[in-house]
């Protein structure tokens, strides 16, 4: 057997991945690199085959007929053994495709228990979760201020044999390690305790599962692969609010876990009573456990991550180049990531060493994008010069029409150019509630269609902002 015939599924095919997908990810931009892209999951590399799987159908469909070609050349340069590239479809009903191979020894058997990972010992219930991705482990967890707290609370959970804190509620800004966390809670309690069932799923997966039992009309098996679980981990919560009979049947699956001591994980990009249309009751429940927020990154943070990444990709990279990317790449660490795995997949695509020069170069895009992120308060100043009100009416309860028009322009922007959610937005407006900027971005919007002068005034202020 060639050294491709292994079923060792080592970091470096985990680290080659990484390159080939964060160039391609470079060519067809985030959108698509999302779409198609991030829910494919390496599955092994046999005999120069690549093997890819997919959940749906249509996903592959579209990924053979689109992507393909464009990932098995840009394989092959990372690898040269690399012959094809087999994308697959591995539904949560189906039971993963086996990857090992006949000649399986001790050593690929475990490999193949790490490669179908969401796999646990325990395989009846776990058809149902969702994979993990092995990279998402608490030894990769880089820990630093703003996420001591969030990781300390994952830890206990993980280690703890009965329940903690009951939920843990996991909330934190895109891209700031929540579902790393998950991940890692799950691993660690499959490898240390293999007879407690584990089960990640996405909210939005729940919700498609019991819409789906429902159809079949077979909610009770739904809801006893639920209640039998030591460890259930919704992720994104934030998908379930506004779906009424989803969040009924969480709220009771929720209740029926906790009384019996199962432990519950959450996560949000919201904290619990920002969900909007999430009923009360369900939102004092997820109070009641403990609530962990992840902060936004700090540099040192954001160098310390780059340097654990740079080693685990195995890459020599100057600590100027760190610095710089630590520096300009703030909004979260998953930009901050895809930013390092691309200046280390140019430079060795065009085998050139990794400099300060190229790597402005080639991430002078993503640079653009962090050096214009606005905030709330330089629009409420900037719409307030223009239309030439005071900045404090931007917060104040006057209703006038001269002042009440601004206001609703600089939500409307709030609500264009930055990140923030829309009770964000309303707290910033003298704590006004979300369903005054939901009217505002809708009012502004009508505007713009109807009055030629106003769509201009907003588009010059947008640009002026955008810098
Ligand atoms: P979220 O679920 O909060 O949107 P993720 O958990 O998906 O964010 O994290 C985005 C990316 O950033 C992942 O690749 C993750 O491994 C990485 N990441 C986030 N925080 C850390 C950290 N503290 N240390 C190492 N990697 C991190
Ligand atoms: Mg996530």
């Amino acid at each position: 057997m060639n050294t491709d015939g292994t079923n060792t599924f080592d970091n470096d095919k985990g680290a080659q991945w990484e390159v080939v997908s964060g160039l391609l990810r470079a060519e067809i931009g985030e959108a698509a690199y999302q779409s198609w892209l991030k829910p494919m999951t390496l599955r092994a590399i046999n005999d120069g085959q690549v093997k890819i799987s997919v959940p749906t159908r249509f996903m592959r469909d579209w990924i053979v007929a689109h992507y393909v070609d464009r990932l098995c050349q840009l394989w092959a340069k990372e690898n040269p053994g690399i012959k094809s590239v087999d994308v697959y479809i591995q539904s949560d009903r189906e039971a993963p495709q086996t990857v090992s191979r006949k000649t399986a020894g001790p050593e690929a058997s475990s490999a193949g228990g790490h490669v179908s990972n969401g796999v646990t010992v325990n395989k009846a219930r776990n058809d149902i979760s969702g994979p993990l991705d092995q990279r998402f482990t608490f030894e990769n967890f880089v820990v630093g201020k703003p996420n001591e707290f969030a990781y300390a609370a994952a830890r206990r959970v993980a280690e703890a044999s009965t329940a903690q804190f009951n939920p843990l509620f996991l909330y934190g800004g895109v891209g700031l390690g929540k579902t790393h966390l998950m991940h890692a809670i799950a691993w660690h309690v499959q490898k240390s305790t293999p007879d407690r069932s584990v089960i990640y799923l996405s909210a939005e997966k729940f919700m498609y599962r019991f819409i789906r039992a429902l159809r079949e009309k077979n909610t009770v098996d739904f809801k006893d692969q639920f209640r039998s679980v030591d460890v259930l981990m919704i992720d994104d919560v934030q998908f379930i609010s506004g779906k009424d009979s989803t969040q009924e049947e969480f709220f009771h699956t929720f209740n029926s876990l906790v009384d019996q001591g199962r432990q519950i994980v959450i996560s949000s990009d919201k904290s619990p009573s920002d969900l909007e249309g999430m009923e009360e009751r369900l939102i004092s429940r997820l109070n009641c456990g403990l609530v962990a927020d992840i902060h936004a990154t700090t540099y040192e943070l954001r160098l310390g991550i780059l340097q654990s990444k740079a080693e685990n990709l195995g890459v020599k990279i100057p600590p100027k180049v760190l610095e710089f990317l630590a520096h300009k790449i703030t909004a979260n660490v998953r930009e901050l990531e895809g930013g390092l795995n691309r200046v280390v997949a140019h430079a060795q695509l065009v085998g050139r060493e990794i400099s300060l020069e190229a790597t402005q170069d080639v991430l002078h895009d993503l640079l653009r994008a962090n050096d214009r992120r606005v905030t709330i308060e330089e629009i409420q100043k900037r719409v307030a010069a223009h239309f030439n009100i005071r900045t404090s009416d931007m917060h104040s309860a006057r209703r006038a029409r001269s002042v009440a028009r601004p206001r609703q322009v600089a939500m409307y922007l709030a609500k264009q150019l930055t990140a923030r959610s829309l009770p964000e937005i309303g707290r910033k407006f003298g704590g006004r509630d979300h369903t005054t900027v939901m009217h505002a971005v809708k009012r502004v919007d009508e505007l713009r269609e109807l009055d030629m002068s106003f769509a201009e005034d907003v588009e010059l202020l947008r640009r002026m902002l955008e810098g």
